[in-house]
């Protein structure tokens, strides 16, 4: 067990991008579908656990060209249209029931194969039976090592390369189904019967969106058996961005309820009509007072107009009841759960395991954890309003949680630990065992953490091709900041101007174009980008070589510089109301002129024949010593170190080593004291 770790009460609201991993659901699935695509797939958003490590190694074992970067959270693929390079290959998958079950209906399509399976002790006792019976109507056999059918891993599996009209039992996992449906359109004319039902139908609705979000939608006739109406392989997603795990998130939704106003957390990527059933909680959440704002591809979480309790059945995203359960004892009205009879049979027993804890914390529970001890079909739970009962049972001391190797049980007693229970900010929870969290969320406690912050304003200036764009991007996803590159400003502007026939010489044809342009933002993942009449100018046409020799003079224009000087300074309220930790501007006056009294401000520069070099890397061809003069001896809001600012050459310093000192300078000033 990991040692006991004592919550922290939030005495501040709580802000930021919450750092919510991909769901180990959709990349997994997504893997398989661009696997079978045709061409290459970039995955952003990826989850990387064992789960999910163990599909990627398989798939690089079976010949398929996988590259995966862990900090940047990517996968890219080339998928092969159908075609398996390996005829024969060993694999071993752990204990992951996706990746056991898609990858062997996966193989099935690979004509005249021969693969050796198996997985830990575990996977050796789960359910595969109906896979490998199903399979066999196709041809396709599953051996034990003594030559008999095998029901079980591991077995050896002789494939035929073709599928036909199948017949599966998923009664005990809805993956033996969703596993032959994603392996469906590659095999013309096949078709797939479920004999009796299965379980978990949210995630057969998810594999059903996902084969049609890779461009092979899936119908079910009223036979009741699935086909593709167009079969063939699927088609290569070009980046796909795979969804933050709801059930995750939902710990960030609740956390605003506790820790004050103020409160703005920002839920990348959480979409309502997403693949994941768990994003139901949002719904539950907003009807006991949740103050949810959808920002186009993302949710924003203020704090909560109220917390009240309510009637709500948590039947078809019962992982979230947790969630809510430990809100209730600050509720002002009772919350009943009902439906959630089937977790008493997961990690734990849920329930049971809910009501013991919050009864140790002296909370009013129905049934009591002595009645459902006694009986386990109860599937109700009901919890009182609590909060002197609270008080009184942590009086002597922080209350310790037992998390019963439950993850949710850790992650959801963590967030009512971070409400300032006695208002001097005392600690009163602490959660036995921390590390459970790891089976879909290693990094729970620090995300929590990354949410204890003020917000601040960055600002990085320095020359052309100085390392200020790769520089901020990174540190702006790292630390949940909005980033802002006024670089691009500048070019959006002199492209308009350039179609607009407008020259620099010309000061009044500038100011008439300047007249007809409509400034506005648009944020997407963590970076602000400039739009002109509502759309936002590709980023090929910003860096033509008309641009480059024309921005700086341009640039240098007053008329053009005040045009845009209050819209980036606009950019710190958006940062603010749409949930980031603060803003991250780069370009040439930023901490002179836009936002002089930003709490840090960076000049960056490295040696002219480095900077030159990066920009031959990039295949640009841009005078950047001409454009650093124009820029810096321009009489309007020339490029200068600001004063104050720290000045850091990074021509010999690796970008993550200049990443991580910026780092460590906004982490000092973000921090509450
Ligand atoms: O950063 P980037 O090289 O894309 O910037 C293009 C040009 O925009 C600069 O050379 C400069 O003339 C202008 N600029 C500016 N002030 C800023 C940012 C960029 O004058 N804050």
């Amino acid at each position: 067990m990991s040692p006991t770790l004592t919550i922290t009460p939030f005495r501040s609201p709580a802000r930021g991008v919450a750092q919510v991993p991909g769901s180990k659901s959709i990349t997994n699935r997504a893997l398989l579908l661009a696997a079978l695509a045709e061409g290459e797939t970039l995955f952003t958003g990826a989850l990387f656990s064992r789960d999910t490590r163990i599909l990627i190694a398989a798939l690089q074992a079976l010949g398929f060209d996988v590259s995966a970067d862990e900090a940047a959270q990517t996968i890219r693929l080339i998928g092969l249209g159908g075609r398996i390079p390996k005829a024969q290959a060993s694999i071993h998958v752990g204990n992951a029931g996706t990746a056991a079950r898609f990858l062997t209906a996966f193989l099935a399509l690979a004509p005249g194969g021969v693969y050796a399976l198996d997985g830990d002790e575990a996977m050796r006792a789960r359910p595969m039976a109906g896979l490998l019976e199903a399979l066999r109507g196709a041809g396709c056999r599953a051996v034990r090592a003594d030559g008999e059918p095998a029901t079980h891993f591991p077995f050896t599996l002789h494939t035929a390369g073709r599928l036909g009209a199948l017949e599966v039992d998923a009664s005990a996992s809805s993956q033996l189904l969703s596993a032959l449906l994603m392996a469906l359109p590659l095999s013309p004319g096949a078709s797939v019967r479920m004999k009796g039902a299965t379980v978990s139908e949210p995630f057969v609705a998810m594999t059903e969106k996902m084969c049609a979000q890779f461009g092979r939608p899936l119908t079910r006739a009223a036979d009741g058996a699935w086909r593709c109406a167009q079969p063939g392989p699927y088609r290569a997603a070009g980046t796909y961005a795979i969804e933050p795990d709801a059930t995750a998130a939902s710990y960030f939704i609740a956390l605003p309820a506790v820790t004050g106003a103020g409160a703005s957390v920002r839920l990348q990527g959480y979409v309502k009509d997403g693949l994941q059933g768990d994003t139901a909680f949002a719904d539950v959440a907003a009807r006991c007072g949740a103050t949810l704002a959808p920002q186009g591809a993302a949710l924003v979480v203020g704090t909560w107009s109220d917390l009240r309790g309510g009637d709500f059945d948590f039947n078809d995203f019962s992982d979230t009841f947790l969630t809510l359960a430990t809100l209730a004892p600050l509720a002002s009205s009772p919350t009943t759960i009902r439906n959630i009879g089937h977790t008493r049979k997961q990690e734990t027993d849920r329930v049971l395991a809910m009501a013991t804890e919050l009864e140790r914390l002296g909370v009013r529970v129905e049934p009591t954890a002595a009645e459902l001890r006694a009986d386990d079909r109860l599937a109700t739970l009901t919890i009182h309003p609590a909060r002197e009962a609270l008080r009184q049972a942590a009086a002597r001391g922080p209350v310790e949680i037992r998390t019963y190797e439950d993850h949710r049980m850790a992650m959801s007693f963590g967030i009512l630990g971070s409400f300032d229970l006695f208002g001097d900010g005392r600690p009163w929870i602490a959660i036995q065992d921390p590390a459970c969290t790891s089976k879909t969320f290693p990094k729970f406690f620090q995300a929590l953490e990354a949410l204890r912050t003020r917000f601040v304003a960055v600002a990085v200036d320095g020359g052309a091709a100085s390392g200020k764009s790769s520089t901020s991007r990174a540190v702006a996803r790292d630390l949940g900041l909005l980033h802002v590159d006024t670089g691009a400003h500048y070019r959006s502007v002199t492209r308009a101007l350039l179609d607009g026939g407008a020259r620099p010489d010309d000061i009044g044809s500038v100011e008439q174009a300047l007249s007809r342009l409509q400034l506005g933002s648009v944020v997407s993942g963590v970076s602000s980008g400039l739009t002109l009449d509502g759309r936002q100018p590709a980023d090929a046409t910003l860096r033509t070589e008309d641009v480059n020799a024309t921005v700086s003079r341009f640039a240098a224009l007053p008329a053009v510089r005040a045009f845009l000087l209050a819209y980036q300074r606009s950019q710190v309220e958006l940062a603010r109301s749409a949930g980031f930790a603060g803003v991250i501007m780069e370009g040439r006056d930023i901490g002179s002129v836009v936002l002089p009294r930003a709490e840090v401000r960076l000049f960056l520069q490295a040696d002219p024949v480095a900077r030159a070099q990066r920009r031959a890397a990039e295949g640009q061809a841009d005078a950047v010593a001409q454009r650093d003069l124009l820029d810096s001896t321009r009489a309007a809001a020339p490029m200068v170190c600001p004063e104050g600012a720290t000045r850091l050459d990074n021509t010999h310093l690796p970008l993550a080593e200049v990443v991580a000192q910026v780092k460590a300078m906004i982490g000092t000033a973000a921090r509450l004291g």
